[in-house]
């Protein structure tokens, strides 16, 4: 495969998080009702999301990125139960990535995609510990954010979102 044009922005020209190790799939980050119900009426089918158990190794994963919310989290993903996840295609590639990156707006995206990799804890707005040519590139957190199109306030709103659709703790917004 070519290099992509330096041109695209930096997830277009990287795509590592939307596409999965075969054999992670357990561990994508679960889909909200509001990703549901926004992203069927966009395409107007299902095949882009499906089921996945909640295994112990999720509750894990999910467990060190809401480490304030035990309780929270015990409640919305239950042994036993399942959630909803996005589908990858051949080679792990998640159903909405094109040759171009991700073919959904910013808008429409789930909401732990539209914050990648950049995460809060109690007040602080930081990036996840992960492979990320946006965290290569960027010579700090503002231009990380820049890079992405974040900002703060967008992230703590999104941040916030994805806290209230899994009825977790409400950090303090400053
Ligand atoms: S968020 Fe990071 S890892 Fe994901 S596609 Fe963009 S640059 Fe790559
Ligand atoms: S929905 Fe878009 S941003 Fe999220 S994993 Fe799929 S291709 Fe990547």
């Amino acid at each position: 495969m070519s290099p992509a044009p330096a041109s695209l922005s930096v997830c277009a020209r990287c795509r590592r998080c939307c596409t999965l190790t075969p054999g992670q799939e357990g561990l994508v980050f679960p889909l909200s009702a509001a990703d549901l119900v926004a992203i069927d009426q966009a395409v107007g089918h299902e095949a882009w999301r499906t089921q996945a158990d909640n295994t112990p190794e999720f509750v894990a994963m999910l467990g060190q990125l809401f480490p304030r919310s035990p309780q929270g989290l015990a409640k919305a993903f239950p042994p036993g139960g399942r959630h909803w996840r996005l589908a990858v295609a051949e080679g792990g590639r998640c159903f909405f990535l094109g040759d171009g990156g991700c073919q959904l707006s910013a808008r429409l995206r789930p909401a732990h995609c539209r914050i990648f990799p950049i995460w809060r804890l109690g007040n602080n707005i930081l990036h996840l510990d992960v492979e990320c040519l946006a965290i290569a590139e960027a010579s700090d957190m503002p231009a990380l954010l820049r890079s992405l199109d974040l900002d703060v306030p967008l992230v703590k709103q999104v941040f916030a979102q994805i806290q209230g659709a899994w009825g977790l703790r409400q950090e303090r917004v400053v």
